[in-house]
């Protein structure tokens, strides 16, 4: 066993902003040491340099592009000196929200590249790692609006597409210890909402049975558990964290 074996690493992809911050943070708190990769490197660098202060080694920022194999080939060799993956959150994300007939095939292209492709790429790009080291745990993203939503054609094909791919890579790599399962937030108070107006925010307020939003937090603790050993017979799931949607 080399020496980075023992020291089990989990990437956060979209860690600079928004949900993947959050749950970059709570597995730092629960004595993870974690691998902060997002597009905006400043951000990471910034989380990360906080981390560290924290506890020294604990966090290694990476300027990454979900979309592209080359940059998923660069992460894993540099992350190999960091530690063994053990976890895996594929968390990044965009919108490019138009109504169908309006939105054109590059914001299209653009979302389902970012969410189901960086998704799929994460998962055969960390895989190998994770069999060579015994086993670990992929949590995807997918959100509720993979029932549909309007404006959202491209997102919520990706979002759907993701709880299938969550299914399919568990059934593959089961016998290996590796569980994959996806998390679906609801409404989330984070920069992707920002430009979300008043009365669609009113809309959601009275779907939600727990009457507001979610907080970045709260998503994070139910990946954190299903990265955890305390879901070590949860694979292939699919965790609606959403305070009651009820339009769902
Ligand atoms: P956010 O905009 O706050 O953060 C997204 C992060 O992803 C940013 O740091 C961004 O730089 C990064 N990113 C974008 N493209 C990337 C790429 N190609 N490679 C690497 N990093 C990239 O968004 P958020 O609200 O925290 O969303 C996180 C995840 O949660 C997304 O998958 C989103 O679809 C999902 N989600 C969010 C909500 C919500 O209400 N906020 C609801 C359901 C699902």
């Amino acid at each position: 066993m080399t020496s980075s074996q023992n020291n089990p690493v989990y990437i956060v992809t979209g860690a600079g902003s928004g949900i993947g911050r959050a749950t970059a943070q709570r597995l730092h708190t629960d004595g993870r040491r974690v691998v902060l990769a997002d597009t905006d490197h400043a951000s990471v660098k910034t989380l990360a340099a906080e981390l560290n202060d924290m506890r020294d080694g604990s966090a290694y920022p990476v300027e990454h592009d979900v979309t592209l194999a080359d940059s998923w080939a660069a992460l894993c060799e540099q992350v190999s000196s960091f530690g063994t993956i053990h976890g895996l959150v594929n968390n990044a994300g965009i919108t490019r929200d138009k109504s169908m007939l309006s939105m054109t095939e590059a914001q299209f292209d653009a979302v389902v590249d970012v969410h189901l492709r960086g998704a799929w790429l994460g998962c055969k790009s960390v895989i190998p790692t994770m069999r060579a080291g015994g086993g670990g745990a992929i949590v995807n993203i997918s959100s509720s609006n993979r029932h549909g939503a309007f404006g959202q054609t491209n997102y919520s094909a990706a979002k759907a597409g993701i709880v299938g791919l969550t299914k399919a890579v568990a059934a593959e790599q089961a016998k290996y210890g590796i569980r994959c399962n996806a998390v679906a937030p609801g409404a989330i108070n984070t920069p992707m909402i920002g430009d979300v107006p008043d009365r669609v925010r009113q809309q959601w307020m009275e779907s939600i049975a727990l009457g507001r939003l979610g907080e970045p937090a709260e998503i994070a603790s139910a990946i954190a558990f299903l990265l955890s050993d305390a879901a070590s017979y949860i694979t292939a799931a699919l965790l609606d964290v959403n305070g009651g949607e009820q339009h769902l």
